[in-house]
């Protein structure tokens, strides 16, 4: 089949190399024209363990192509996907102006039947402003060719996208017409094999399952972080809470990790929106605003711990930061906690040497050159001559250092750590301070 996809970014290009991968002709459709050029040059923009090998290989099988040109897009694919972001305004809504430029764009060129695959993620009622400005954009030609708007919500995990797009747990197809319905069961047929995980829905509960998910997760989230401050409060140890209550399996292991607060480019934001769109359809969504105030507390419990310990003599103190990632295996900064928690010790006039296996560029890119912040190639240097050792980012590499060698290199022997990725005894066993989350008291 032949797809068009608007946007090369990280659910863009995962999307069209996956779908190029099963044998379609896909040509992605990107306005950064350096991104394009990289992309035709054989780069790949963003880190995505074996995004680079899928791309290259469906490059050269001539099945996937890279393009500025909207004419080209609209008149390739029957199915024309909107993969382009949708960042947070400045009163919390999504900002729908790239999404709506890409239906405009399609109206204008259209000269036959399309499906319009809405893959970003928007607010309930976005697919009918998508087919508002289409139908503007075609009749300002004298126009009325026949289209259909889909909400196709993507679940992809940064990390793990392409695992997540070849074997997904759900399809959620959005229509209210059951032809559309069985193109898209059709163009998702070699990822729905095992099982069928096409799930055809209404496209405004399409489109509120998205955000209904991801706003679940970021609760359990908010959730298991506001539980270990209690326990700190009370002298309890998080990790067995944790365990204790993941054995139930209404509850279960899953996602019930404390640590510095969440980030990326998908929670923050569609936490946000969600509490947006409900507040602007009369309610107030009270459990929400909760977890997006508790999540912004807790990516300043780390620095606060520093101050605490150092009484707050931070200025000419340089921190060795291990992880500057919103997560581990991804290279995007977006929200990141290590962004909050470097920004609070600049301001309190502290140094920071970072050490992340992929996001040094990105953190470049961010911040540019300046005085207070290096960025180093390995781990252990990061620590050399260090005040303490901060973990922001759960690497698997960082999971088990030689604390004798971290004693060793650092000024101050203390480590905080914002994933509890140590057993205390060993850290302290091995005679350094260990500060973790939720399992000491408060000093
Ligand atoms: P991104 O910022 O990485 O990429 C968006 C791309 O769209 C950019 O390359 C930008 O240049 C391009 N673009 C903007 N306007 C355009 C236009 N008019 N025509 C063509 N291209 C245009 O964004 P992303 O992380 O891929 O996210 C895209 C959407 O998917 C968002 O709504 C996001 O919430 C959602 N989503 C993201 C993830 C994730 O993990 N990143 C997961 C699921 C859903």
């Amino acid at each position: 089949m032949d797809v068009t996809i608007f946007g090369s970014g990280y659910v863009g290009l995962v999307t069209g190399a996956c779908l190029a991968e099963v044998g379609n002709q896909v040509i992605c459709i990107d306005v950064d024209e350096d991104k394009v050029a990289m992309l035709n040059a054989g780069g790949v923009p963003i880190f995505e363990p074996g995004l680079d090998d899928l791309i290259a290989k469906n490059r050269q099988a001539g099945r996937l192509r890279f393009s500025t040109d909207p004419d080209e897009g609209v008149a390739h694919g029957l199915f024309q996907f909107i993969a382009v972001g949708t960042p947070p305004d400045e009163d919390g809504s999504a900002d729908l102006r790239h999404v709506l430029a890409v239906a405009k764009s399609i109206g204008e060129r259209m000269t036959g039947y399309r499906v319009i695959v809405d893959k970003s993620t928007v607010p309930v009622g976005t697919a009918d402003r998508v087919a508002e400005a289409m139908r503007a954009a075609q009749s300002e030609r004298g126009h009325h060719i026949d289209f259909d708007v889909v909400s196709n919500p993507e679940f992809l995990k940064e990390g793990a996208a392409i695992e997540d797009f070849m074997r997904p747990d759900r399809i959620i197809v959005g229509t209210d017409n059951p032809r559309t319905g069985e193109l898209l069961r059709a163009l998702y047929g070699p990822f729905n094999r095992n099982h069928d995980r096409v799930m055809v829905m209404g496209v405004r509960s399409a489109e509120l399952t998205k955000y209904a998910a991801n706003a679940m997760l970021a609760t359990k989230i908010s959730f298991m972080n506001e539980l270990s401050n209690i326990a700190e409060a009370v002298g309890a140890d998080i990790e067995m809470v944790r365990v204790g209550i993941g054995s139930d399996p209404r509850i279960g292991y899953q996602f019930i990790y404390p640590g510095c607060g969440y980030g990326g480019s998908c929670f923050p934001k569609d936490v946000r929106a969600l509490e947006h769109t409900a507040t602007t359809s009369g309610y107030k969504a009270e459990l929400l605003q909760a977890v997006e105030a508790v999540n912004h507390r807790q990516k300043e419990r780390l620095f606060s711990k520093i101050e605490r310990h150092f009484e707050g003599a931070l200025q000419g103190k340089t921190f060795a930061l291990w992880g500057l990632a919103f997560k581990p295996n991804t290279d995007d900064m977006r929200e990141a906690s290590s962004r909050r928690l470097m920004e609070q010790l600049w301001a309190a006039g502290a140094r920071v040497r970072a050490f992340d296996p992929v996001a040094a560029e990105e953190a470049r890119r961010i911040y540019g050159e300046r005085s207070d912040l290096e960025l180093v190639e390995n781990r252990m240097d990061a620590i050399e001559g260090a005040d303490a050792l901060v973990i922001v980012t759960e690497w698997s590499e960082f999971r088990s250092p030689n604390f004798a060698d971290i004693k060793a290199q650092l000024n101050t022997p203390v480590i905080f750590d914002g994933r509890n990725l140590f057993d205390p005894t060993q850290v302290t066993a091995a005679g350094v301070t260990y500060v973790s989350i939720g399992r000491e008291p408060a000093c």
